[in-house]
């Protein structure tokens, strides 16, 4: 049974799709008025543990990820250079895919571009306007809260703040305003606009989800994602217009990561303490030690960045790849006196993948990991793994990595068969102290282009030219 925790209900839940075997994913997605910073990227890692671990467990997804491409701040930075809209977020939208593929993760089924839907936005206000849930004033559409009593149930917010009638034209606000919100901007000097049946304007930022979410995964669907920063006011609005456009639910399941801090402060650009992916690689950073870093602690969480914390996760990914590549490369005998691998195998993947299914419990599945590798470290050094085992416990691993990413994706030059056969020989002639024998094998692979290199973990090799 797969359980999360649901904002909507405060509530850990079982989880159960709108159809059996499939899941509808909709994640906020970028503004891309310039480059994300990583605080961003753990909302998007978090994303990406939730979606590979539902594959994992055999579910078909389809994730929608949106393009926020007009907004207050896209357009405020265009018009500070002089550009247009698409010319200015061109560069952005593509830095970010870069990042995505960098980080390794998953590609969304859609990425919707708030730019290309405007029409859906449009039928969407114009529905809100008919059926009484909002009203134009001065050019602008806002939507009623007075209308729509359900408000706040995902923020719970105190209503008693609510002031009739008083409006918020801003994307972005807090709490302390919880005002009839802008569906519809008129248009301003100096901004983009549409020509509409609304008039001349654009969306709200709000709207632009609504639509472009219902529009992919119809008014209904399993799971809506973000940073805790988009509960209210984002989410809220994202309801309210959703559930009084379409008269049902709008979304199940509702799932929200802590933030990325800096010294106890969410990281954000307004703050001015932010990373991006690119200052770090600057610094020579492995992008996929950032991965793990971001990964490794429980998405409910609050996570500290700082540069040690980045070098521990470096070091515990270390030793995964480093138990990896001495599996790959120890020579061992074909069979062994021991019981086989396949019961521990079995019980760390069912560890790993149950410890997942308790609302992505990353630190039960990682200790799940760690406890696999040192059972198995402990028979390799007892000379009680055979080469068998050691391909399923590497099949496991490789298994558990369709989740976590992590591993390195080239795979090792494989030796062929004959010359892992003679280092296995020289392994032979060493435990029966025939030095001799062990010295003439290493220099006969010498001559072939392979140096060995004994170990603590056992013998390596390495190719030369
Ligand atoms: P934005 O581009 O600001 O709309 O943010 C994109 C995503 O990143 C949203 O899901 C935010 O909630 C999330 N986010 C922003 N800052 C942080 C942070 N410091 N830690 C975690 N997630 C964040
Ligand atoms: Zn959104």
């Amino acid at each position: 049974m797969i359980r999360f925790y649901n904002t909507l209900s405060g509530k850990t839940e079982e989880f159960k799709p709108l159809r059996p075997g499939q899941v509808g994913l909709y994640t906020c997605g970028p503004t891309v008025y310039d480059y994300p910073h990583i605080g961003n990227y753990r909302a998007y890692i978090f994303e990406d543990i939730l979606k590979r671990f539902l594959i994992f467990s055999g579910f078909k997804m389809t994730h929608v990820m949106n393009i926020t491409d007009v907004d207050d701040k896209t357009i405020k930075g265009a018009n500070v250079l002089g550009l247009s809209l698409n010319d200015y977020t061109k560069k952005y939208i593509e830095a970010f895919f870069e990042d995505l593929k960098v980080l390794r993760i998953l590609p969304a089924d859609y990425y919707p571009r708030a730019t290309e839907h405007i029409e859906d936005m449009v039928r969407m206000v114009r529905g809100l306007l008919d059926k009484g849930y909002a009203y134009l004033k001065d050019g602008s559409v806002y939507f009623s809260l007075i209308r729509f009593p359900d408000y706040g149930k995902l923020s719970k917010i105190n209503k008693e703040e609510l002031k009739a009638g008083a409006r918020v034209e801003s994307d972005e606000y807090e709490k302390e305003s919880v005002y009839d919100f802008v569906l519809w901007k008129k248009a301003r000097p100096g901004e983009p606009c549409w020509e509409t049946e609304l008039g001349p304007g654009r969306p709200g930022w709000h709207i632009e989800c609504s639509a472009m979410s219902t529009r992919y995964l119809g008014p209904t669907f399993d799971i809506h994602c973000g940073g805790i920063d988009n509960i209210f006011p984002h989410h809220e609005n994202e309801i309210a217009q959703s559930e009084a456009y379409y008269g049902q639910k709008f979304v199940n399941y509702w799932l929200h990561c802590h933030h990325l801090v800096v010294d106890g402060e969410k990281m954000s650009k307004s703050k001015g303490n932010f990373y991006t992916l690119r200052d770090l690689l600057a610094r020579k950073i492995d992008p996929v030690d950032l991965r793990y870093f971001l990964l490794s602690t429980h998405y409910r969480k609050m996570l500290n960045f700082t540069f040690d914390n980045l070098e521990q996760a470096k070091a515990s990914r270390q030793r995964i790849i480093d138990f990896v590549y001495v599996l790959q490369h120890q020579p061992l005998p074909e069979t062994s006196q021991t019981e086989s691998a396949s019961a521990l195998v079995a019980s760390a993947l069912s560890n790993f993948q149950d410890s997942l299914a308790d609302d992505l419990n990353i630190s039960a599945a990682l200790a799940a990991l760690f406890e696999f590798i040192r059972e198995i470290n402990s028979r390799l050094a007892r000379n009680e793994l055979s080469r068998q085992a050691a391909d399923q416990v590497l099949t496991a691993i490789y298994q558990m990595d369709k989740v976590l990413a992590v591993l390195p994706e080239k795979k090792e030059e494989e030796l062929p068969a004959e010359i892992l056969k003679k280092i296995e020989q020289r392994e032979q002639a060493r435990r029966e102290k025939n030095f001799a024998l062990a010295d003439s094998i290493r220099q006969e692979l010498l001559q072939q282009g392979i140096v060995l290199e004994d170990t603590r973990e056992g013998v390596r090799w390495k190719k030369i030219n």
